[in-house]
């Protein structure tokens, strides 16, 4: 019997098992994922990310693969430039293949038993309280019990659909991308970002001396755009001055990956004998790059509850219910511009006010 099962093991699962081990508490982290592995997604983190992996013991080690190191954003607003800031604390954009395996070699040097390769296929639920997992690691089957099943499985989470775990503040999809690797692509310290016209491209210099370069655009374009997403691609990025002919002297070096619309959501991230971490419990569009800073930040507030639970120091409800206001408030300011941004990816000056100060350190309350 564990303290608690953590399904899904990368920037939300991973650092609420180490968090949970490093407390002393029982637990088993499972993934069907083998690591390194990689996943859809962008990978530029906000300062306040950052911060959390040095709090934590882990940013030397992310730096030590070569992940460059970022000062600031120069960003490029209805056309108006706005340059980078040196001083600006430091921001990094490592490949998903290298941060999320220090995730789970942390975990696992925490204490947390870690099973990759394994997928959790049901819950075992007994008198409407999760109490546990059916899993397998190929053609082998276990069941496992614990005080509760959290699940960090990600936007489509199955713990989520099993436990019915209600949404609410739902946001209709609105936009769709793709992005790409490119090496011998010309690039400063820092990220950039371009946003205006009902589009927005970045370029985030990540590990191996490559960037990652990508565009979003209104969903109604999707079916246009997929039909020529590399000639799309290019003409998106010739609109801005120097980026054309940057990525024209640079070279592809992966596959174009795609993020075709989704809805936006929070989840009810607790219940009887479950909880929700990360992208699992709450989606934003990708546009500011917010989720593995908000996936970071939660596995500490979720990591900090359950440890005042299973030591007796706060009953599960309230415990839970300060998760869940912590989250929310931590995230509702940018959630809503999020939401505002991807209406048309044509903001208002207001808007534009508002993004040219960069997110706040700490998102207030929405
Ligand atoms: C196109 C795109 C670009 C993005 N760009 C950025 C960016 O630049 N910066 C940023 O901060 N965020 C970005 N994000 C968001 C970021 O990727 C997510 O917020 C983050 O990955 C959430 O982490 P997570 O651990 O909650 O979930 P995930 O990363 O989705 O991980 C879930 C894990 O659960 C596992 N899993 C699922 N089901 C099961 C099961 N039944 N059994 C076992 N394992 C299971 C999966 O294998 C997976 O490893 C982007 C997202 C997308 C889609």
């Amino acid at each position: 019997m564990y303290d608690a099962i953590v399904v899904g093991a990368r920037c939300a699962g991973s650092p609420t098992a180490m968090l949970l081990a490093r407390s002393g508490h029982r637990v088993l982290l499972v993934d069907r994922a083998n690591f390194p592995s990689d996943t859809l997604s962008t990978h530029f983190m906000t300062p306040d990310g950052v911060k959390l992996l040095g709090e934590w013991g882990l940013l030397d080690r992310v730096l030590a693969t070569g992940c460059p190191q970022l000062h600031g954003t120069r960003r490029t607003l209805q056309g108006m430039a706005l340059p980078a800031d040196p001083s600006d604390p430091l921001t990094i954009a490592p490949r998903r293949t290298v941060l999320d395996k220090i995730l789970v070699d942390a975990a696992r040097e925490a204490g947390a038993e870690v099973r990759e390769g394994t997928s959790a296929a049901a819950l075992i639920v007994e008198d409407g309280v999760v109490q546990g997992i059916r899993a397998h690691t190929g053609d082998q089957a276990c069941e496992e019990r614990a005080r509760v099943v959290i699940g960090a499985d990600g936007r489509q989470s199955f713990v989520a659909r099993q436990v019915g775990a209600a949404e609410y503040n739902v946001v209709q999809g609105t936009t769709a991308g793709y992005y790409a690797y490119f090496a011998d692509m010309a690039h400063g310290s820092y990220a950039e970002l371009y946003l205006g016209g009902g589009q927005a491209m970045f370029v985030f210099p990540t590990n191996d001396g490559e960037a990652c370069l990508g565009v979003e655009f209104q969903a109604g374009r999707f079916k246009e755009f997929r039909a020529d997403i590399e000639g799309n691609m290019q003409a998106a990025f010739a609109t801005v001055p120097t980026l054309g002919e940057r990525t024209a002297n640079a070279r592809r070096t992966s596959r174009i990956m795609g993020l075709s619309p989704h809805e936006s959501f929070y989840r009810k991230p607790f219940g009887p004998g479950w909880a929700l971490v990360g992208d699992a419990g709450y989606y934003r569009d990708p546009l500011l790059g917010q989720g593995i800073n908000d996936a970071l930040r939660d596995a500490g507030a979720i990591a900090g509850a359950l440890h005042e639970v299973f030591t007796g120091g706060r009953q599960w409800g309230p415990a839970m219910e300060a998760y869940e206001q912590q989250r929310n408030a931590a995230t509702g300011m940018l959630y809503n511009l999020t939401a505002l941004l991807c209406k048309d990816l044509d903001p208002t000056p207001e808007v534009l006010q508002m993004l040219a100060a960069g997110p706040p350190a700490t998102a207030p309350a929405g």
